[in-house]
């Protein structure tokens, strides 16, 4: 294989799509950000994009879901029961597939999150890591031996139960399926509803300690389901002052001695067990090359057919 090999990647979110161009090792060198219109349009904006940077070796898709990622599946790549206006049962992988040529690589965005802080980021070395984002909503995305977990479907951490005490939240939750799963009480579209603004002008404690208590209890669910080495929390309502180092504490405390990992028993030692990512807010996006990158060497790898 001659020439440089460039690798396109989409962080293909709800309200925004980050499309990127990299180079051989990974590094970044174009950025573009559209907002997530219609499938037809966004899409053809984000191929645009890739098609001008030149051949590409193979592009990698972090995509919002729930998605349908079984190998075989006539649905294989589309978006499939999303409450989002417009892009329910969206083929995302075929029409960029199709435009580009080249080999795709397509996971949930969180997953490409994951991958993306395991190989650059907090989660490097281990063999079970967990990358969570609170943001408009809530997702986790997992690399267990060496690999974003899937399953049956994939993993739903926005959508699993926690207590909800209605004396003390009477909120009924805004999840259009659930109601009041995690997602539903502790989004920021949650935090919106509840409270009357957006997360970023919210300053009672109140809702804090509420937010806490809510994310902490998703967490350890997720903790006693996976047993990940390291959780890594991103997400814009996450990266609200005080809110890490309060679920934390509220985990520990949740955990009541049961789990008897020093990461998880020890007020210090949790530290560096819950995390904020180390990639930032770039963690989809580089994720999503390393996803274009496994998708050319899966290519490479792959017999030769007519
Ligand atoms: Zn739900």
């Amino acid at each position: 294989m001659g020439g440089e090999q460039r690798y396109g990647a989409i962080e293909a979110g709800g309200t925004k799509w980050v499309c990127a161009i990299a180079g051989a090792d990974g590094t970044l060198l174009a950025r573009e950000r559209l907002p997530t219109t219609t499938p037809a349009e966004t899409l053809g904006r984000a191929i645009a994009f890739l098609r001008a940077a030149g051949p590409l070796t193979a592009v990698g898709i972090g995509c919002f879901g729930p998605l349908d990622l079984r190998a075989g599946s006539p649905t294989h790549g589309f978006v499939t029961t999303t409450p989002k206006p417009g892009w329910t049962s969206v083929d995302v992988l075929g029409p960029i597939r199709d435009a580009l040529g080249v080999p795709v690589g397509f996971d949930t965005d969180v997953n490409a999150a994951a991958l993306g802080e395991w190989r650059r980021g907090a989660g490097r070395g281990l063999d079970a890591f967990a990358y969570v984002t609170v943001g408009t909503g809530i997702g986790a995305g997992a690399i267990v031996g060496g690999r974003p977990l899937h399953g049956l479907v994939h993993p739903e951490l926005g959508h699993v139960r926690v207590p909800h005490d209605r004396a003390r939240d009477p909120f009924e939750g805004c999840c259009p399926r659930h109601g009041d799963c995690l997602e539903g009480l502790a989004s920021g579209e949650a935090l919106r509803r509840r409270w009357g603004r957006p997360p970023e002008q919210l300053d009672e404690p109140a809702a804090w300690t509420l937010e806490a208590d809510y994310l902490a209890a998703g967490l350890l669910n997720l903790i006693c389901a996976l047993s990940p080495q390291r959780v890594a929390v991103g997400g814009g309502v996450a990266q609200r002052p005080g809110l890490l180092e309060a679920v934390r504490a509220r985990v520990v405390e949740l955990n009541a001695g049961y789990l008897a990992a020093p990461e998880l028993t020890d007020a210090s030692a949790i530290e560096s067990y819950l995390v904020a990512p180390a990639l930032g807010d770039r963690a989809g996006v580089v994720g999503a090359v390393e996803l274009a990158r496994d998708a050319a060497a899966e290519a490479a790898a792959a017999p030769k057919d007519a």
